[in-house]
């Protein structure tokens, strides 16, 4: 998708990973001269290899610029959004993501066209995935990018009957300010990232930008804040609730999905890749948004049989015998865990890694469901310590090691179903390049194991 509306002047461009290069593309071929940076110097021969201006921002002159473009993928704890964001409030001028360079572009080109915009704390990835999924299911012309898979600006330009369904983090949705997208869905809301927004009011208010810029608006009710925000909206809007059963919209009740009047919808209770109550509240939100964009409800259920799940979270890897293997390697905190201990019995569970602040405390609660614990990376010492006196465990270290030791001791449990989980409630990078890394080499050797 061209973005064309920087045509014949020159904007500055923060960032020349993936989505930035991408970005920086798309100007250009819109015709803006882009004049762009990144610490990386990798990253700016390659942008210099693709045709991109690259100078550095903060010696550049600033009157020249009509905008600061600023990457998704640039984390603002990173400094150099900060000191670019101040060089620009300085010199008047406007501070921009990619979305919002496509919303501008939608809204000359294709100002109708069905787009479908993803937000919340949790199940982003995965129901961005499986609306995507149903609507590509039933026929329908789909694309879907921006926080997951490819960058906004590199999918098919926005037209008549084809499908944008873009998942969006909170750091995106603040960046742009013409989001209105013909679908905004929030699936909850959280404390996390903090760090990043400062106050949870602040947090949830950005949340609730997209909510309000969209012509319909799903919103997730199962928590506080997004129950107030759903409360306050004016404007068409479906309240999905889960472990809220009172709401004007979609619930779900032991993997029944009903609407509004309690018509059974579907029933994702046998979906394997849609386990667990939070997955329930990822399909009821997606029936809802397709049910919106009138895919009919026997498509609907078809589609979520066939929903293939996301790689790394809770994903069935295979089965020996009795034995299941599940790699959940995306769990990279308690609250993640705790998810994939819910859905699980006579589990063999596989943890450790690079520890997280609140370590696994919450998680006690569940211990009755694990037969032993195998414990990998730094974290070791600090979870035996949890676990001494409550949860068998051993000392494995190393993931080929407690993948080995896992399996053989799970085929020896008499339980009908015994779990072999990967769930490591830990960052990976004391072993693994990042948790897809981890996953990947999880998954390698279960399928070495079991042939
Ligand atoms: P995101 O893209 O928002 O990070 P994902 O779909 O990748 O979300 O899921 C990441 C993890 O978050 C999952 O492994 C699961 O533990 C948890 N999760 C998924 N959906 C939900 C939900 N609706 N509510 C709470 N937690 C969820």
């Amino acid at each position: 998708t061209p973005a064309t509306t920087f045509a014949g002047r020159t904007v500055a461009l923060f960032g020349l990973g993936g989505s930035g290069l991408a970005t920086a593309v798309s100007l250009q071929a819109g015709g803006a001269r882009v004049v762009a940076w990144d610490d990386s110097p990798e990253s700016r021969a390659r942008a210099r290899e693709r045709g991109i201006g690259v100078a550095d921002l903060r010696s550049a002159d600033w009157s020249g610029f009509s905008a600061l473009i600023l990457a998704p993928g640039v984390p603002l704890t990173h400094p150099a959004p900060h000191w670019t964001v101040d060089l620009a409030k300085a010199a008047g001028i406007e501070i921009v993501g990619d979305v919002e360079l496509f919303c501008r572009e939608r809204a000359k080109i294709a100002p109708n066209s069905p787009f479908v915009a993803i937000t919340g704390t949790n199940g982003k990835s995965t129901t961005t995935a499986l609306i995507a999924h149903i609507l590509s299911d039933a026929g329908l012309d789909v694309q879907m990018g921006g926080n997951i898979g490819t960058a906004i600006l590199s999918l098919e330009p926005p037209a008549p009957g084809r499908y944008h369904v873009i998942e969006l983090s909170s750091f995106q949705i603040d960046l742009t300010p013409s989001l209105n997208p013909s679908v905004g869905v929030l699936l909850n809301i959280t404390p996390d990232h903090l760090d990043r927004h400062g106050t949870m009011e602040n947090y949830a208010a950005i949340k609730e930008r997209l909510i309000r810029g969209s012509a319909l608006a799903v919103v997730g009710v199962d928590d506080e804040p997004s129950r107030a925000i759903a409360d306050r909206h004016r404007g068409p809007l479906v309240r999905i609730g889960v472990a809220q059963q009172d709401v004007d919209g979609l619930t779900v009740r032991d993997g029944i999905v009903a609407g509004r009047s309690g018509e059974a919808i579907a029933d994702v209770s046998g979906i394997g890749s849609l386990r667990g109550a939070h997955n329930w509240q990822n399909a009821a939100v997606a029936i809802a948004v397709a049910q919106a964009l009138a895919v009919t409800d026997g498509q609907i259920a078809s589609a979520l049989v066939s929903f293939p799940g996301l790689p790394h979270r809770m994903e069935e890897v295979g089965r020996r015998g009795r034995v299941l293997f599940v790699n959940d390697s995306k769990a990279t905190n308690a609250d993640s865990t705790e998810k994939a201990l819910t859905a699980f019995r006579d589990i063999h569970w596989i943890l450790g890694g690079k520890p997280k602040e609140g370590g696994i405390d919450l998680l006690a609660p569940l211990f009755d469901r694990v037969a032993h614990a195998y414990l990998i990376g730094a974290a070791s010492d600090a979870f035996a310590a949890t676990l001494e006196g409550r949860v068998p465990y051993t000392r494995c270290g190393t993931l080929d090691v407690a993948t080995k030791q896992t399996a053989e001791a799970a085929a020896r449990s008499e339980a009908p179903e015994p779990v072999v989980l990967l769930s490591p409630a830990c960052a990976s990078y004391d072993q693994f390049k990042s948790f897809e890394d981890r996953g990947d080499q999880f998954r390698a050797l279960v399928r070495g194991l079991i042939g």
